[in-house]
């Protein structure tokens, strides 16, 4: 762990992202909530979506969190030096001669192919283990996972198994953030006639088909355990529909400069905004270098106006909800503050950039993507608070976790 940032860092940082582990301790409480047949476990992969994997592992461990999903054996073995009593499972399967790695770490491989499930096999043997094990099971997604062809014959031969104690069979959803998309139930008939299949085979092992908004899709989607991510860390995983969970990032970067410009003057490089009277304009100390994407710039608006009004990133500051001005550059962006009240905003005072007025999934949808890649994309040049009410606030220099 770093030492905490010293008061002359926190003065000099261009941003701030804090991060609320109340708010994702809550937000996995709520998951538990709505599966409550379900062991709920929590997906901490890619940094836990940016957050920080020690941070948000730890005080969800605390919280009674006692399984975990990553995406490589990397990451799984960073974060079992974190928390050795914890079960860590590899998302992304058995990567070709790694199977020492993740028995020596204590790592459960998600197998999604037979040649997968035969090196573990091997690992097993060699090793003179039974070795714990998922079953990654392919129902639509075509992404990872192994087919309904393996299941019949894995239920078949028990020799393809031996040695190998499969914990957990598990499947993917493609479209669980649809309600109404029919590909749901197509992938819930598949599993179901996996589990029967594999049934007789492993009478111990668990089911799991759930994320983040496989969880909001009832209960016959809820099997053993859940495996939610996204909603954890405060993303809205429903499409169209209001967010059940608590916002958990914010991020500010603080005003460097304040100018006034006359009608026809340009901000930025390309000049691609311009006045159109006179107007105010606050430069923040944050850019696309930090994850502010480059595609939240916004040239000056066609004279209709029409269709723009999602595109362009906005900011909230002094009480106002702004839009930027011009292009983002790399450690930079403006606001247009025209609309709010001259004298309200400061040189050093701080502008909200995702929070809880600016939620990461409209910050997404203005930059023509999700807020997954929001969140997974927060630069490392912020000073990092991690904010508990219970557990006192913990404040990071930038850089490396
Ligand atoms: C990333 C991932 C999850 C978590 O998904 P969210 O939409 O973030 O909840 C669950 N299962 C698998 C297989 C994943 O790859």
């Amino acid at each position: 762990m770093r030492a905490e940032a010293t008061e002359a860092e926190l003065a000099a940082a261009g941003g701030l992202l804090t991060v609320d582990l109340d708010a994702v301790a809550a937000n996995w409480r709520a998951v538990r909530a709505a599966a409550p047949g379900a062991e709920a476990a929590a997906v901490v992969k890619a940094d836990a979506y940016g957050l920080g994997m020690a941070a948000v592992a730890r005080r969800l461990a605390g919280e009674g969190c006692g399984s975990f999903f990553v995406a490589d054996a990397n990451e799984g073995a960073t974060l079992r030096t974190l928390l050795p009593g914890i079960a860590i499972y590899v998302l992304n399967g058995l990567f070709p001669g790694t199977g020492a790695l993740y028995r020596k770490a204590g790592l459960t491989p998600c197998l999604a192919s037979m040649a997968e499930l035969a090196e573990w096999r091997d690992e097993a043997r060699c090793a003179g283990e039974t070795l714990p094990a998922v079953l990654h099971f392919d129902t639509g997604i075509n992404r990872l996972g192994m087919s309904a062809q393996d299941a019949a014959a894995i239920a078949e031969d028990g020799a393809l198994s031996d040695g190998v104690d499969v914990r957990l069979i598990m499947s993917h959803l493609a479209c669980a953030d649809d309600a109404a998309s029919p590909k749901n139930g197509e992938q819930l008939g598949r599993f179901r006639a996996l589990l029967e299949a594999l049934g007789p085979r492993f009478p111990g092992a668990r089911a799991s088909l759930a994320n983040s908004p496989g969880v909001f899709l009832g209960p016959d989607y809820h099997f053993d355990l859940v495996r939610p991510g996204v909603g954890l860390y405060g993303g809205n995983p429903l499409s169209g529909r209001a967010n059940p969970f608590r916002p958990a990032v914010t991020v500010e970067a603080r005003v460097i400069a304040l100018r006034t410009l006359t009608a026809g003057e340009t901000v930025g490089y390309g000049a691609a905004w311009a006045a159109k009277g006179p107007a105010r304009i606050a430069v923040l100390s944050a850019g696309y270098a930090d994850g502010y994407f480059r595609a939240l710039g916004r040239a000056s608006a066609p004279e209709s106006g029409a269709g723009s009004q999602e595109k362009g990133g906005q900011a909230h500051i002094a009480g106002y909800t702004v839009p930027v001005a011009g292009r983002v550059s790399m450690d930079m962006l403006a606001l247009d503050v025209s609309a709010v009240p001259e004298g309200l905003i400061r040189r050093g005072d701080m502008a909200e950039l995702i929070g809880p007025t600016i939620s990461v999934d409209d910050v997404g949808l203005r930059a023509g993507t999700i807020g997954y890649e929001i969140l997974t994309s927060l630069g490392r040049r912020y000073i990092r608070r991690y904010v508990s009410k219970a557990h006192g606030t913990r404040d990071e220099p930038g850089g490396q976790v």
